[in-house]
């Protein structure tokens, strides 16, 4: 076998790819966790009231006593997996976790550890996890290494007929009778025909699979990009477009602001109109947040009820003023409940704002818009606040 170099820059390109997709595969596995929980060290005290603080303490207190008894009651087993499903479950962190439970309590009023396991690998089936990653890159190396081999097997041949050409050739040249040795060449070259065609149809088969791994790693990419609910990019696709954003920022010379905007008292939303209806709610929101994002504007779901976006080339001001008009648009608006034809309450949200490029980085500018939020709720809801920089 000849062609070391290519097939050692076809092994590095296939190593590339593999590293790339295993590097994706990786960003499955809870990364978005662990900045959470960084960003939770970074909250510095000061920056806490008191009385804030003692009532996260009293929530957290409460938080705890409600998932034991949650456990308690249904006698299930202190494991990591019934606790993350109660507390999923009281705090409505997870609405199909919240759904599912409401839908067994009803029927039976009781759930057991067996049943938690299957909601949880139900729940898992139709994510997109890093086991589903890790057999489409399987097919991605094989599908590879088979087109390496094909390309291989073509060069080989072709080799082999050149050298077996040449050697017809110089015996052609030297002998009267050429007539066997044309014959030699006609099978040669049919052979050879035959050959290139059986290598066509099966780089043509490696094409089609590649191109059916391609649309699967496309669907994939989305999923893990996507919200499910409301279409909107999610969390982690947020987390990489504040990265991309803020380079741009910085090099073009331009502002960059982060706004947080979270439903107000959605939870009345969903207790006094049922969840399906709290989901439309929420769908509604996003497409109005939607509506205002473009290159320079991207809105994501953060997760629950809550929306993050981010402004690029417009001052804090004018981020503000961006995000009351849709505030204001969406408070004025009156919502009707689509199941029961009734008239809904008023929907709002408030926000928090802050001046990305104010900070020392990103994460401290997206606690301080957090905290400005945090302060909207608190002075009656329904505005929008700029975190004061540095406060
Ligand atoms: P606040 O004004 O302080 O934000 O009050 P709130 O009720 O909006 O906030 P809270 O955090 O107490 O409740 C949020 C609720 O949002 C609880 C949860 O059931 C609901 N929720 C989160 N995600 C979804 C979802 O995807 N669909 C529906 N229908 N409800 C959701
Ligand atoms: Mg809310
Ligand atoms: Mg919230």
């Amino acid at each position: 076998m000849t062609g070391t170099s290519s097939s050692a820059s076809s092994a590095s390109a296939q190593h590339g790819l593999t590293d790339r997709l295993t590097r994706w595969a990786r960003g499955f596995s809870g990364k978005i966790e662990d900045v959470a929980e960084a960003d939770e060290e970074q909250v510095p005290p000061s920056r806490v009231d008191n009385a804030g603080l003692n009532r996260e303490i009293n929530r957290r207190r409460k938080l705890y006593q409600e998932i034991g008894d949650f456990l308690f009651a249904h006698d299930l087993d202190l494991t990591p997996l019934n606790f993350g499903v109660a507390h999923d479950y009281l705090t409505g962190a997870n609405i199909g976790v919240e759904k599912a439970i409401r839908a067994v309590l009803m029927e039976r009023g009781k759930i057991t550890n067996g049943w938690v396991e299957t909601l949880t690998t139900e729940q898992r089936s139709d994510e997109v996890t890093p086991e589903s990653l890790a057999t489409m890159l399987d097919k991605v190396e094989e599908n590879l290494s088979h087109f390496t081999g094909l390309v291989q097997e073509s060069r080989d041949s072709a080799k082999d007929y050149g050298a077996a050409l040449q050697e017809q050739a110089k015996d052609l040249a030297s002998t009267h009778d050429s007539e066997p040795i044309l014959a030699r060449l006609v099978n040669l070259t049919r052979s050879m025909v035959e050959k290139t065609r059986q290598v066509e149809t099966q780089l043509r088969e490696n094409q089609k699979q590649t191109h059916a791994l391609k649309s699967s790693l496309e669907c994939a990419r989305h999923a893990a990009e996507h919200d499910h609910l409301t279409g909107l990019p999610n969390r982690r696709a947020f987390e990489t477009v504040l990265r991309d954003e803020v380079i741009l920022a910085q090099n073009n010379d331009e502002p960059l602001n982060v706004a947080f905007c979270d439903i107000d008292h959605f939870k009345q939303v969903n207790d006094a109109h049922g969840h399906d209806t709290g989901d439309r709610v929420l769908k509604f929101v996003a497409g109005l947040l939607a509506k205002i994002s473009d290159d320079h504007c991207h809105v994501a779901r953060h997760g629950g009820e809550e929306f993050v976006m981010l402004l690029r080339g417009k001052t804090a001001a004018q981020a503000c003023e961006l995000v009351d008009s849709v505030r204001e648009d969406l408070a004025t608006r009156s919502l009707v409940n689509r199941a029961s034809g009734e008239r809904m309450e008023r929907v709002s949200f408030s926000a928090g704002i802050a001046n990305v490029l104010g900070y020392d980085d990103p994460r401290t500018a997206l606690k301080a818009a957090d905290r400005a939020l945090y302060l909207a709720k608190e002075h009656g809801r329904n505005r929008v606040y700029l975190a004061a920089e540095h406060d």
